[in-house]
Protein backbone atom coordinates (compact mmCIF):
# COMPACT_ATOMS: atom_id res chain seq x y z
CA UNK A 1 0.00 0.00 0.00
CA UNK A 2 1.49 3.30 -0.92
CA UNK A 3 2.20 6.13 1.34
CA UNK A 4 -1.00 8.92 1.48
CA UNK A 5 -0.48 11.25 -1.39
CA UNK A 6 1.44 14.48 -0.08
CA UNK A 7 1.67 17.79 -2.11
CA UNK A 8 2.59 21.52 -1.27
CA UNK A 9 2.32 24.64 -3.27
CA UNK A 10 5.49 26.77 -2.24
CA UNK A 11 4.71 30.06 -3.58
CA UNK A 12 7.44 32.90 -2.32
CA UNK A 13 5.56 35.77 -2.20
CA UNK A 14 6.46 38.59 -4.15
CA UNK A 15 3.26 39.94 -5.33
CA UNK A 16 0.01 38.62 -6.59
CA UNK A 17 -0.63 35.32 -7.20
CA UNK A 18 0.37 34.78 -11.40
CA UNK A 19 -1.87 32.46 -13.51
CA UNK A 20 1.68 29.89 -13.82
CA UNK A 21 1.60 30.02 -10.13
CA UNK A 22 -2.60 29.14 -9.54
CA UNK A 23 -2.27 26.09 -12.12
CA UNK A 24 0.69 24.78 -9.99
CA UNK A 25 -1.92 25.49 -7.27
CA UNK A 26 -4.58 23.87 -8.95
CA UNK A 27 -2.77 20.52 -9.83
CA UNK A 28 -0.99 20.27 -6.54
CA UNK A 29 -4.70 20.32 -5.08
CA UNK A 30 -5.93 18.22 -7.57
CA UNK A 31 -4.04 15.27 -7.25
CA UNK A 32 -3.87 15.20 -3.68
CA UNK A 33 -7.88 15.53 -3.26
CA UNK A 34 -8.50 13.23 -6.13
CA UNK A 35 -6.58 10.43 -4.21
CA UNK A 36 -7.75 11.75 -0.73
CA UNK A 37 -4.12 13.10 0.37
CA UNK A 38 -3.31 16.28 1.81
CA UNK A 39 -2.61 19.35 -0.31
CA UNK A 40 0.25 21.73 2.11
CA UNK A 41 0.86 25.02 1.47
CA UNK A 42 3.85 26.71 2.14
CA UNK A 43 5.45 29.99 2.03
CA UNK A 44 8.95 30.62 0.42
CA UNK A 45 9.58 34.03 2.45
CA UNK A 46 13.31 33.45 2.78
CA UNK A 47 14.26 35.89 0.35
CA UNK A 48 13.37 38.82 2.46
CA UNK A 49 13.81 41.70 0.64
CA UNK A 50 11.34 40.55 -1.93
CA UNK A 51 8.71 39.29 0.41
CA UNK A 52 6.08 41.04 2.15
CA UNK A 53 3.06 39.93 4.52
CA UNK A 54 0.63 41.65 2.51
CA UNK A 55 1.90 39.59 -0.78
CA UNK A 56 1.47 36.16 1.25
CA UNK A 57 -2.08 37.35 2.23
CA UNK A 58 -2.95 38.42 -1.15
CA UNK A 59 -1.48 34.63 -2.19
CA UNK A 60 -4.00 33.26 0.33
CA UNK A 61 -6.74 35.26 -1.00
CA UNK A 62 -6.61 34.68 -4.83
CA UNK A 63 -6.00 30.56 -3.58
CA UNK A 64 -9.50 30.84 -1.66
CA UNK A 65 -11.46 32.95 -3.98
CA UNK A 66 -10.20 29.93 -7.00
CA UNK A 67 -11.50 27.34 -4.36
CA UNK A 68 -8.16 26.10 -3.85
CA UNK A 69 -8.13 24.97 -0.06
CA UNK A 70 -5.14 23.58 1.99
CA UNK A 71 -5.35 20.84 4.34
CA UNK A 72 -1.76 22.34 6.26
CA UNK A 73 -0.35 25.33 6.23
CA UNK A 74 -1.05 28.96 7.04
CA UNK A 75 -4.30 29.69 8.47
CA UNK A 76 -6.76 31.71 6.42
CA UNK A 77 -10.01 31.21 6.59
CA UNK A 78 -10.71 27.80 8.08
CA UNK A 79 -7.47 26.61 5.56
CA UNK A 80 -4.32 25.46 7.12
CA UNK A 81 -3.08 24.45 10.57
CA UNK A 82 -1.24 21.04 10.70
CA UNK A 83 1.51 19.79 12.88
CA UNK A 84 4.65 19.81 10.50
CA UNK A 85 4.74 23.77 10.68
CA UNK A 86 5.53 26.37 10.98
CA UNK A 87 4.95 26.57 7.26
CA UNK A 88 6.65 30.06 6.59
CA UNK A 89 10.06 29.21 5.80
CA UNK A 90 10.93 32.48 7.66
CA UNK A 91 10.77 30.81 10.66
CA UNK A 92 12.26 27.66 10.41
CA UNK A 93 15.71 28.93 10.46
CA UNK A 94 16.51 26.79 13.33
CA UNK A 95 15.36 23.76 11.28
CA UNK A 96 17.65 24.29 8.52
CA UNK A 97 20.59 24.96 10.88
CA UNK A 98 20.53 22.05 12.39
CA UNK A 99 20.38 20.61 9.13
CA UNK A 100 23.51 22.37 8.22
CA UNK A 101 25.35 20.65 11.04
CA UNK A 102 24.55 17.17 10.15
CA UNK A 103 26.41 17.88 6.92
CA UNK A 104 29.45 20.27 8.30
CA UNK A 105 29.70 17.24 10.36
CA UNK A 106 29.91 14.47 7.67
CA UNK A 107 31.87 17.03 5.79
CA UNK A 108 29.46 16.83 2.78
CA UNK A 109 29.37 20.29 3.45
CA UNK A 110 32.19 22.92 3.87
CA UNK A 111 32.42 26.73 5.03
CA UNK A 112 34.09 29.03 2.44
CA UNK A 113 36.94 31.56 3.46
CA UNK A 114 35.21 33.87 1.47
CA UNK A 115 34.64 37.54 3.25
CA UNK A 116 30.80 36.97 3.58
CA UNK A 117 31.09 33.19 4.60
CA UNK A 118 28.85 30.93 3.47
CA UNK A 119 28.42 27.14 3.66
CA UNK A 120 28.28 25.25 -0.09
CA UNK A 121 27.27 21.49 -0.48
CA UNK A 122 30.69 19.33 -1.71
CA UNK A 123 29.22 17.80 -5.39
CA UNK A 124 30.26 14.12 -5.60
CA UNK A 125 31.67 13.10 -8.83
CA UNK A 126 29.21 11.22 -10.46
CA UNK A 127 25.88 11.49 -13.11
CA UNK A 128 22.69 12.92 -11.20
CA UNK A 129 19.86 10.75 -12.24
CA UNK A 130 16.46 11.27 -11.84
CA UNK A 131 12.72 10.31 -13.23
CA UNK A 132 10.37 13.34 -13.99
CA UNK A 133 6.83 12.27 -14.73
CA UNK A 134 6.45 14.65 -17.81
CA UNK A 135 10.11 15.00 -18.72
CA UNK A 136 10.94 11.46 -18.32
CA UNK A 137 14.56 10.38 -17.11
CA UNK A 138 17.34 13.59 -16.45
CA UNK A 139 20.83 13.04 -16.56
CA UNK A 140 23.36 16.39 -15.34
CA UNK A 141 26.62 15.35 -15.52
CA UNK A 142 28.98 16.75 -12.50
CA UNK A 143 30.78 19.00 -14.31
CA UNK A 144 27.23 20.77 -15.12
CA UNK A 145 27.16 21.36 -11.01
CA UNK A 146 29.54 23.29 -9.01
CA UNK A 147 29.48 22.98 -5.08
CA UNK A 148 26.94 25.44 -4.64
CA UNK A 149 25.74 27.71 -1.68
CA UNK A 150 22.95 25.97 0.82
CA UNK A 151 23.08 29.12 3.43
CA UNK A 152 23.96 32.55 2.23
CA UNK A 153 26.11 34.50 4.51
CA UNK A 154 22.98 36.45 5.93
CA UNK A 155 22.28 33.02 7.66
CA UNK A 156 19.45 31.94 5.53
CA UNK A 157 19.54 28.93 3.90
CA UNK A 158 19.05 28.87 0.06
CA UNK A 159 16.14 28.31 -2.07
CA UNK A 160 17.48 24.36 -2.85
CA UNK A 161 17.99 23.99 0.66
CA UNK A 162 14.79 25.31 1.81
CA UNK A 163 12.32 23.35 -0.28
CA UNK A 164 14.67 20.00 0.54
CA UNK A 165 14.66 19.95 3.89
CA UNK A 166 10.63 21.41 4.37
CA UNK A 167 9.37 18.74 1.67
CA UNK A 168 11.07 15.36 3.44
CA UNK A 169 9.94 17.03 7.13
CA UNK A 170 6.78 18.01 5.75
CA UNK A 171 6.30 14.71 4.47
CA UNK A 172 5.93 15.82 0.62
CA UNK A 173 5.66 12.78 -1.48
CA UNK A 174 4.84 14.63 -5.03
CA UNK A 175 6.58 17.44 -6.49
CA UNK A 176 4.08 19.26 -9.02
CA UNK A 177 6.20 22.27 -10.19
CA UNK A 178 6.59 24.89 -12.77
CA UNK A 179 9.43 23.75 -15.46
CA UNK A 180 11.44 26.64 -14.73
CA UNK A 181 12.86 24.21 -11.85
CA UNK A 182 13.82 21.63 -13.59
CA UNK A 183 17.42 22.72 -13.94
CA UNK A 184 16.90 23.36 -9.89
CA UNK A 185 15.95 19.58 -9.24
CA UNK A 186 19.24 17.68 -10.18
CA UNK A 187 20.69 20.01 -6.58
CA UNK A 188 17.70 18.82 -4.70
CA UNK A 189 18.83 15.27 -5.54
CA UNK A 190 22.50 15.72 -4.44
CA UNK A 191 21.04 17.09 -1.04
CA UNK A 192 18.30 14.46 -0.62
CA UNK A 193 21.48 12.26 -1.22
CA UNK A 194 23.74 13.79 1.30
CA UNK A 195 21.11 14.15 3.98
CA UNK A 196 19.57 10.83 3.60
CA UNK A 197 16.53 11.79 2.46
CA UNK A 198 13.34 9.96 0.55
CA UNK A 199 13.09 11.21 -3.05
CA UNK A 200 9.56 12.52 -3.99
CA UNK A 201 7.74 12.12 -7.38
CA UNK A 202 8.49 14.44 -9.28
CA UNK A 203 6.15 16.33 -11.99
CA UNK A 204 7.41 19.35 -13.76
CA UNK A 205 4.65 21.03 -15.66
CA UNK A 206 5.01 22.78 -19.19
CA UNK A 207 5.72 27.06 -19.08
CA UNK A 208 2.65 28.65 -19.93
CA UNK A 209 3.23 31.56 -23.32
CA UNK A 210 1.44 34.26 -24.38
CA UNK A 211 -0.03 35.09 -27.70
CA UNK A 212 3.50 35.83 -29.07
CA UNK A 213 5.17 32.75 -27.43
CA UNK A 214 6.94 34.25 -25.38
CA UNK A 215 6.62 33.39 -21.47
CA UNK A 216 3.60 35.10 -20.23
CA UNK A 217 5.11 37.22 -16.94
CA UNK A 218 4.29 40.03 -15.30
CA UNK A 219 6.20 42.08 -17.83
CA UNK A 220 3.32 42.00 -20.04
CA UNK A 221 1.69 44.89 -18.36
CA UNK A 222 5.26 47.36 -18.69
CA UNK A 223 4.91 46.14 -22.07
CA UNK A 224 1.69 47.42 -22.99
CA UNK A 225 2.23 50.56 -20.65
CA UNK A 226 5.31 51.23 -22.42
CA UNK A 227 4.48 50.69 -25.89
CA UNK A 228 1.52 53.63 -25.61
CA UNK A 229 3.61 55.85 -24.18
CA UNK A 230 6.28 55.43 -27.01
CA UNK A 231 3.21 55.67 -29.38
CA UNK A 232 1.98 58.46 -27.73
CA UNK A 233 4.86 59.91 -26.78
CA UNK A 234 3.94 61.00 -23.33
CA UNK A 235 7.13 62.37 -21.41
CA UNK A 236 6.59 62.20 -18.07
CA UNK A 237 3.87 60.69 -15.32
CA UNK A 238 2.64 62.96 -12.17
CA UNK A 239 2.57 59.00 -10.70
CA UNK A 240 6.28 58.47 -11.11
CA UNK A 241 9.19 60.02 -10.55
CA UNK A 242 11.38 61.69 -13.56
CA UNK A 243 14.25 59.06 -12.07
CA UNK A 244 12.19 56.47 -12.14
CA UNK A 245 10.29 57.31 -15.56
CA UNK A 246 13.29 57.37 -17.77
CA UNK A 247 15.26 54.05 -16.10
CA UNK A 248 11.77 52.14 -16.84
CA UNK A 249 11.96 53.68 -20.67
CA UNK A 250 15.06 52.44 -21.23
CA UNK A 251 15.15 48.84 -20.91
CA UNK A 252 12.48 46.30 -21.61
CA UNK A 253 13.22 44.47 -18.39
CA UNK A 254 12.53 47.13 -16.13
CA UNK A 255 9.01 46.92 -13.99
CA UNK A 256 7.03 49.66 -12.44
CA UNK A 257 5.80 48.82 -8.56
CA UNK A 258 1.94 47.49 -9.53
CA UNK A 259 0.12 50.39 -7.83
CA UNK A 260 2.36 53.46 -9.96
CA UNK A 261 1.79 50.58 -12.76
CA UNK A 262 -2.01 50.54 -12.55
CA UNK A 263 -2.74 54.51 -12.24
CA UNK A 264 -0.41 55.17 -15.05
CA UNK A 265 -3.01 53.14 -17.16
CA UNK A 266 -5.57 55.01 -15.71
CA UNK A 267 -4.36 58.03 -16.80
CA UNK A 268 -3.71 56.82 -20.10
CA UNK A 269 -6.87 55.31 -20.31
CA UNK A 270 -5.73 51.26 -21.12
CA UNK A 271 -6.35 48.25 -20.15
CA UNK A 272 -3.82 46.20 -18.32
CA UNK A 273 -3.33 43.17 -19.59
CA UNK A 274 -4.24 40.48 -16.89
CA UNK A 275 -1.70 38.45 -15.50
CA UNK A 276 -2.09 37.58 -11.72
CA UNK A 277 -5.66 35.86 -10.65
CA UNK A 278 -6.45 39.12 -9.08
CA UNK A 279 -6.36 40.51 -12.42
CA UNK A 280 -8.54 37.85 -13.60
CA UNK A 281 -11.24 38.81 -10.77
CA UNK A 282 -11.31 42.31 -10.72
CA UNK A 283 -11.76 42.19 -14.60
CA UNK A 284 -15.02 39.71 -13.79
CA UNK A 285 -13.96 35.99 -14.86
CA UNK A 286 -15.55 33.51 -12.48
CA UNK A 287 -13.56 31.31 -10.47
CA UNK A 288 -15.11 28.04 -11.68
CA UNK A 289 -14.32 29.09 -15.00
CA UNK A 290 -10.70 30.13 -14.00
CA UNK A 291 -9.74 26.60 -12.58
CA UNK A 292 -11.32 24.98 -15.83
CA UNK A 293 -9.11 27.18 -18.06
CA UNK A 294 -5.82 26.80 -16.12
CA UNK A 295 -6.36 22.82 -15.62
CA UNK A 296 -6.14 23.00 -19.33
CA UNK A 297 -2.79 24.49 -18.99
CA UNK A 298 -0.65 21.85 -19.39
CA UNK A 299 -2.95 18.90 -18.96
CA UNK A 300 -5.61 17.35 -21.31
CA UNK A 301 -8.41 15.32 -19.80
CA UNK A 302 -8.43 13.16 -23.35
CA UNK A 303 -10.87 13.48 -25.88
CA UNK A 304 -11.78 17.14 -27.05
CA UNK A 305 -13.47 17.95 -23.74
CA UNK A 306 -12.92 21.08 -22.83
CA UNK A 307 -15.50 22.84 -20.72
CA UNK A 308 -16.20 20.83 -17.01
CA UNK A 309 -16.37 21.71 -13.54
CA UNK A 310 -14.15 20.70 -10.37
CA UNK A 311 -15.58 17.36 -9.95
CA UNK A 312 -14.48 15.99 -13.63
CA UNK A 313 -11.28 17.64 -13.09
CA UNK A 314 -10.91 15.63 -9.79
CA UNK A 315 -12.83 12.41 -11.31
CA UNK A 316 -9.97 12.50 -14.44
CA UNK A 317 -7.20 14.67 -12.99
CA UNK A 318 -3.71 12.05 -13.46
CA UNK A 319 0.42 13.05 -13.87
CA UNK A 320 -0.03 10.48 -16.94
CA UNK A 321 -1.88 13.24 -18.98
CA UNK A 322 0.42 16.29 -18.34
CA UNK A 323 2.06 17.80 -21.35
CA UNK A 324 5.38 18.78 -22.07
CA UNK A 325 5.18 21.35 -24.59
CA UNK A 326 4.35 25.12 -23.72
CA UNK A 327 0.98 25.72 -23.33
CA UNK A 328 -0.45 28.98 -24.77
CA UNK A 329 -2.65 31.64 -22.81
CA UNK A 330 -5.92 31.91 -25.00
CA UNK A 331 -7.49 35.11 -23.50
CA UNK A 332 -9.67 34.98 -26.19
CA UNK A 333 -11.26 31.74 -25.44
CA UNK A 334 -10.89 32.17 -21.50
CA UNK A 335 -13.57 35.19 -22.42
CA UNK A 336 -15.43 32.52 -24.24
CA UNK A 337 -15.63 29.94 -21.71
CA UNK A 338 -16.62 32.72 -19.38
CA UNK A 339 -19.80 34.35 -21.56
CA UNK A 340 -20.63 30.36 -21.80
CA UNK A 341 -20.58 30.14 -17.87
CA UNK A 342 -22.58 33.09 -17.58
CA UNK A 343 -25.31 32.35 -20.40
CA UNK A 344 -25.88 29.30 -18.10
CA UNK A 345 -26.72 30.57 -15.09
CA UNK A 346 -29.89 31.02 -13.79
CA UNK A 347 -31.01 34.44 -13.65
CA UNK A 348 -31.12 34.96 -9.62
CA UNK A 349 -27.60 33.34 -9.47
CA UNK A 350 -26.44 35.90 -12.00
CA UNK A 351 -27.67 38.61 -10.07
CA UNK A 352 -26.70 37.14 -6.96
CA UNK A 353 -22.79 36.93 -8.46
CA UNK A 354 -22.80 40.05 -10.47
CA UNK A 355 -23.71 42.18 -6.95
CA UNK A 356 -20.66 40.17 -5.07
CA UNK A 357 -18.71 41.48 -7.56
CA UNK A 358 -19.95 44.88 -7.50
CA UNK A 359 -19.43 44.82 -3.76
CA UNK A 360 -15.81 44.00 -4.25
CA UNK A 361 -15.13 46.09 -7.20
CA UNK A 362 -17.21 49.05 -7.96
CA UNK A 363 -18.58 50.33 -4.61
CA UNK A 364 -19.29 53.70 -5.77
CA UNK A 365 -21.17 52.28 -8.70
CA UNK A 366 -23.59 50.06 -6.49
CA UNK A 367 -23.80 52.93 -4.07
CA UNK A 368 -25.21 55.43 -6.62
CA UNK A 369 -27.16 52.72 -8.50
CA UNK A 370 -28.86 51.79 -5.16
CA UNK A 371 -29.64 55.27 -4.07
CA UNK A 372 -31.28 56.53 -7.32
CA UNK A 373 -33.27 52.77 -8.37
CA UNK A 374 -34.78 51.00 -4.98
CA UNK A 375 -35.94 47.82 -4.42
CA UNK A 376 -34.90 45.42 -6.71
CA UNK A 377 -33.33 47.36 -9.35
CA UNK A 378 -30.22 45.91 -9.77
CA UNK A 379 -31.58 42.25 -9.68
CA UNK A 380 -33.68 44.12 -12.89
CA UNK A 381 -30.65 45.43 -14.17
CA UNK A 382 -28.46 42.00 -14.02
CA UNK A 383 -31.20 40.30 -15.94
CA UNK A 384 -31.31 42.52 -18.92
CA UNK A 385 -27.73 42.22 -19.32
CA UNK A 386 -26.84 38.55 -18.79
CA UNK A 387 -27.25 37.24 -22.37
CA UNK A 388 -24.73 39.63 -23.59
CA UNK A 389 -22.01 39.79 -20.81
CA UNK A 390 -18.81 38.29 -21.50
CA UNK A 391 -17.84 38.97 -17.86
CA UNK A 392 -19.15 40.76 -14.76
CA UNK A 393 -17.59 43.67 -15.84
CA UNK A 394 -19.32 44.27 -18.93
CA UNK A 395 -22.82 45.21 -16.82
CA UNK A 396 -20.83 47.86 -15.00
CA UNK A 397 -19.10 49.78 -17.27
CA UNK A 398 -21.66 49.16 -20.10
CA UNK A 399 -24.14 50.29 -17.51
CA UNK A 400 -22.44 53.14 -16.53
CA UNK A 401 -24.75 55.82 -18.27
CA UNK A 402 -27.19 54.90 -15.18
CA UNK A 403 -25.05 56.17 -12.77
CA UNK A 404 -23.81 59.31 -13.81
CA UNK A 405 -25.86 62.87 -13.89
CA UNK A 406 -27.73 63.42 -17.08
CA UNK A 407 -25.33 66.24 -18.08
CA UNK A 408 -22.29 64.12 -17.90
CA UNK A 409 -23.37 61.87 -21.20
CA UNK A 410 -20.27 61.89 -23.59
CA UNK A 411 -21.85 60.61 -27.38
CA UNK A 412 -20.13 58.27 -28.40
CA UNK A 413 -17.98 59.68 -32.10
CA UNK A 414 -18.95 56.79 -33.97
CA UNK A 415 -20.70 56.00 -37.68
CA UNK A 416 -23.38 53.95 -35.69
CA UNK A 417 -24.02 57.02 -33.00
CA UNK A 418 -23.92 59.46 -36.08
CA UNK A 419 -26.29 57.29 -38.16
CA UNK A 420 -28.89 56.74 -35.54
CA UNK A 421 -29.14 60.55 -34.87
CA UNK A 422 -29.14 62.16 -38.89
CA UNK A 423 -29.13 59.46 -41.20
CA UNK A 424 -33.00 59.11 -42.75
CA UNK A 425 -35.82 61.31 -43.62
CA UNK A 426 -37.34 62.07 -40.65
CA UNK A 427 -33.86 61.03 -39.14
CA UNK A 428 -33.32 60.35 -35.37
CA UNK A 429 -33.70 64.03 -34.06
CA UNK A 430 -37.09 64.14 -35.52
CA UNK A 431 -38.40 61.05 -33.93
CA UNK A 432 -37.30 61.88 -30.68
CA UNK A 433 -38.83 65.36 -30.60
CA UNK A 434 -42.10 64.01 -31.53
CA UNK A 435 -41.48 60.68 -29.56
CA UNK A 436 -40.80 62.97 -26.05
CA UNK A 437 -44.42 64.24 -25.39
CA UNK A 438 -45.74 60.95 -25.91
CA UNK A 439 -43.37 59.67 -23.30
CA UNK A 440 -44.09 62.19 -21.08
CA UNK A 441 -47.86 61.72 -21.77
CA UNK A 442 -47.67 57.89 -20.83
CA UNK A 443 -49.97 57.07 -17.85
CA UNK A 444 -47.47 55.06 -16.19
CA UNK A 445 -43.85 54.81 -16.32
CA UNK A 446 -43.61 50.92 -16.55
CA UNK A 447 -41.39 48.62 -19.10
CA UNK A 448 -44.75 47.44 -21.03
CA UNK A 449 -46.64 50.86 -21.35
CA UNK A 450 -43.02 52.43 -22.46
CA UNK A 451 -42.84 48.92 -24.99
CA UNK A 452 -46.04 49.36 -26.08
CA UNK A 453 -45.87 53.57 -26.72
CA UNK A 454 -42.52 52.71 -28.90
CA UNK A 455 -44.02 50.24 -31.03
CA UNK A 456 -47.01 52.34 -31.77
CA UNK A 457 -45.01 55.25 -32.93
CA UNK A 458 -42.94 53.00 -34.91
CA UNK A 459 -45.77 51.91 -36.30
CA UNK A 460 -47.82 55.66 -37.44
CA UNK A 461 -44.36 57.02 -37.88
CA UNK A 462 -41.60 54.84 -38.96
CA UNK A 463 -43.08 51.98 -41.07
CA UNK A 464 -43.07 49.55 -37.92
CA UNK A 465 -38.88 49.63 -37.55
CA UNK A 466 -38.69 50.08 -34.24
CA UNK A 467 -34.71 51.03 -34.38
CA UNK A 468 -35.58 54.34 -36.07
CA UNK A 469 -36.68 55.31 -32.70
CA UNK A 470 -35.00 52.97 -30.25
CA UNK A 471 -31.46 53.77 -31.58
CA UNK A 472 -31.51 57.55 -31.20
CA UNK A 473 -33.20 57.00 -27.60
CA UNK A 474 -30.89 55.14 -26.61
CA UNK A 475 -27.69 57.38 -28.09
CA UNK A 476 -29.41 60.02 -26.62
CA UNK A 477 -29.92 57.83 -22.88
CA UNK A 478 -26.71 56.33 -22.86
CA UNK A 479 -24.00 58.39 -25.59
CA UNK A 480 -23.57 54.80 -27.38
CA UNK A 481 -25.51 52.84 -29.58
CA UNK A 482 -25.15 49.44 -27.30
CA UNK A 483 -27.69 48.86 -24.18
CA UNK A 484 -30.33 46.05 -23.38
CA UNK A 485 -33.95 46.57 -24.92
CA UNK A 486 -35.09 49.99 -24.71
CA UNK A 487 -38.29 49.68 -22.83
CA UNK A 488 -36.32 48.20 -19.80
CA UNK A 489 -33.68 51.08 -19.99
CA UNK A 490 -36.20 53.64 -20.13
CA UNK A 491 -38.39 51.93 -17.49
CA UNK A 492 -35.17 51.92 -14.89
CA UNK A 493 -33.70 55.17 -15.89
CA UNK A 494 -36.96 57.03 -14.96
CA UNK A 495 -39.12 59.19 -16.82
CA UNK A 496 -37.39 62.30 -15.61
CA UNK A 497 -33.81 61.13 -16.19
CA UNK A 498 -35.21 60.24 -20.00
CA UNK A 499 -36.83 63.40 -20.32
CA UNK A 500 -33.63 65.43 -19.51
CA UNK A 501 -31.73 63.44 -21.62
CA UNK A 502 -33.27 64.12 -24.82
CA UNK A 503 -33.53 67.61 -24.06
CA UNK A 504 -29.95 67.44 -23.78
CA UNK A 505 -29.35 65.56 -26.97
CA UNK A 506 -31.45 67.83 -28.79
CA UNK A 507 -29.78 70.73 -27.40
CA UNK A 508 -26.68 69.79 -29.03
CA UNK A 509 -27.67 68.75 -32.02
CA UNK A 510 -25.89 70.62 -34.17
CA UNK A 511 -22.80 70.07 -32.82
CA UNK A 512 -23.54 66.55 -32.99
CA UNK A 513 -24.59 66.23 -36.61
CA UNK A 514 -21.56 68.17 -37.77
CA UNK A 515 -19.04 65.99 -35.03
N1 LIG B 1 9.20 29.02 -4.16
C1 LIG B 1 9.34 28.58 -5.49
C2 LIG B 1 8.67 29.52 -6.46
O1 LIG B 1 7.88 30.32 -6.08
C3 LIG B 1 8.75 27.21 -5.71
C4 LIG B 1 9.59 26.16 -5.16
C5 LIG B 1 9.20 24.76 -5.52
O2 LIG B 1 8.07 24.53 -5.94
O3 LIG B 1 10.03 23.90 -5.33
O4 LIG B 1 8.91 29.46 -7.62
Amino acid sequence: MNDPVRTRFAPSPSGHLHVGGARTALFCWAYARSRDGRFLLRIEDTDRKRSSDAAALGFLADLAWLGIDWNEGPEHDGCGGGDRGPYFQSQRREIYDGQIERLLASGAAYHTDDEEPAVRLRVPDAPIVFHDEVVGEVVTSPEQVDDFVIRKSDGFPTYHFAVVVDDELMGVTHVIRAQEHLSNTPKHVLLQDALGFAKPTYAHVSIIVGADGSKMSKREKDRALRKTVREREVASSPVVDDETWAWWLESKDHQLELHAAERLAADLGIDLPEIDVHDFRRAGFLPEVMVNYLALLGWSPGGDREQFDVAFLLEHFDLDRLIKSPARFDRDKLLSFNLDAIKAMSADEFAERLLQYATDFHGDFLDVFNDRYPGDAFAHFARQNQARSKTLADPIRDGRFFVIDDDEIEYQQSKAVRKALVKGDPNGYAHMEAIRPVLEALPEWTVPAIETAIEQYAEQHAAGRLGSVAQPLRVAVSGGPVSPAIHDTLALLGRQRVLARIDRCLARREELSSA
